[in-house]
């Protein structure tokens, strides 16, 4: 196997099992849900508290040959974890892509601590518990995961099998595809004033790669949820002056992190800012500084070496658009009884895909995969036929889930 492996305890937020996985970005490593910051915005790319512990993950190597797999999962929300656990049950090992830097797609980004009510034979469980119990479920299906990576490119290959490369560079051969790509890949929101895409990553940033960059810096931090206050409590004393710029009185940040925020702005170590961005200033193809509107109207002008925003994440379907799948208002056509798509060996379950009474509920994304996984093993491997099998009953099932010799 090329991946290097990592326990995923540094990564994901509940339980953790430990299963291999890489990362290229580095995740924010917090246990546990997060809250009311999670709610369709803000943060998870990055948080210090990561780093405070010098555990970074490291950049996954790429390898010198793609990664070879009999199925590649792209997206770790419920309804690809549930399909790792489908392939699993019939013996196919996958390997599983998040573009987030933990698992659980929607569930754990957009609402982590609300209730869950209709998920067969759990009158109540929370969205990020949900996530942790899949987690723990398919741990013995040993799955490989690849998080902070977007897959950039899939392509078929003159004997079948798919190329696909991701925004990390990690490149795999499959021999099947499952596209549960939910709304699309988690993206950062920007800044959206003209011309800071153009600095984008030097000195606009939307997630932080390495702190140090940051230290003996002028910074501007934007946002007023967990992670800016975390980065910006963090980076105080480390930055040679650091301005905190937030649009509105209230914050979605922990309590503590914005009282301490403000014990630091009342010691004079920091500033603060209400307002939102209005331009940038730049010279010489460098970024000078940024321009705020203060909510008192008045323009204000903050120098910077380092822009730093942290405004959340939203779905975007991006490269899955461009992959050439017969679509119907964004969403991939599949079949019912297979839930392939226009293209044999690729497959689409959960809120990606569509057909006759869809409906995107998670409920419906666990079926699919079910009946996904038995066209792959079908795919795979056309001469044998896939029995059904009960877990309850059969050996070998009862084998790869561990719970026998
Ligand atoms: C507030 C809220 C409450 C909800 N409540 C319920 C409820 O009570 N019951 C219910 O059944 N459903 C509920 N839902 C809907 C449910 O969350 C979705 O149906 C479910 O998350 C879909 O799962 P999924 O795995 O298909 O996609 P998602 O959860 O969207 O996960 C898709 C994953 O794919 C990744 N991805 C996408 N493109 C790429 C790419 N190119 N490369 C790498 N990764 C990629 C994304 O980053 C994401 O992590 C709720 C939704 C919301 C927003």
């Amino acid at each position: 196997m090329c991946v290097k492996g990592e326990n995923l305890s540094k990564v994901g937020r509940g339980f953790k099992p430990n299963l291999p996985v890489t990362a290229a970005v580095n995740p924010d490593g917090r246990a546990g849900g997060r809250g009311a910051d999670a709610v369709a915005a803000v943060d998870p790319l990055e948080s210090p508290q990561f780093f405070a512990g010098g555990s970074a993950l490291t950049v996954p190597s790429i390898p010198a040959t793609p990664i070879e797999t009999d199925a590649l999962i792209i997206g770790a929300g419920p309804a690809g974890l549930f399909q790792v656990f489908e392939l699993g049950l019939l013996g196919i090992k996958s390997h599983i892509v998040d573009t987030l830097p933990h698992p659980g797609g929607q569930c754990a980004e957009l609402y982590p601590d609300k209730p869950i009510y209709d998920i067969p034979a759990l009158p109540v469980c929370g969205a990020q518990e949900l996530v942790d119990r899949l987690m723990q479920q398919i741990a013995p299906m040993g799955p490989v995961f690849h998080f902070g990576e977007e897959v950039a490119e899939l392509q078929r290959q003159d004997d079948g099998r798919f190329f696909i490369r991701t925004s990390a560079g990690s490149e795999f051969l499959a021999r099947t595809v499952v596209v549960a790509a939910g709304l699309g890949s988690f993206q950062p929101r920007r800044l959206g004033v003209e011309g800071c895409d153009a600095f984008e990553d030097r000195q606009v940033h939307y997630r932080v790669r390495s702190a140090a960059e940051f230290h003996g810096k002028r910074l501007v931090i934007f946002g007023g949820g967990d992670s800016a206050l975390d980065w910006v409590v963090d980076l105080t004393g480390k930055a040679t002056s650091l301005v905190h710029v937030h649009r509105r009185p209230e914050f979605r940040a922990a309590p503590a992190s914005v009282a301490r925020m403000q014990q630091l702005v009342a010691e004079g170590r920091m500033s603060y800012v209400e307002g939102i961005a209005a331009g940038i200033r730049s010279e010489d193809g460098r970024l000078t500084g940024v321009t705020v509107k203060r909510t008192d109207g008045v323009l204000q002008d903050v120098p910077a070496d380092h822009v730093l925003a942290f405004f959340g994440l939203h779905p975007k379907l991006g490269p899955i658009a461009e992959w050439g799948f017969e679509l119907e208002k964004k969403a991939i056509k599949v079949d019912t009884a297979k839930f392939q798509t226009s293209v044999p060996g690729i497959f689409a379950i959960g809120d990606i895909n569509t057909y006759p009474g869809k409906k995107k509920l998670i409920l419906s994304g666990f079926h699919e995969a079910a009946l996904a996984a038995f066209a792959i093993a079908e795919h795979l491997n056309p001469a044998k036929k896939v029995h059904l099998q009960y877990t309850t009953t059969s050996p070998i099932m009862q084998k790869r889930l561990g719970v026998t010799e």
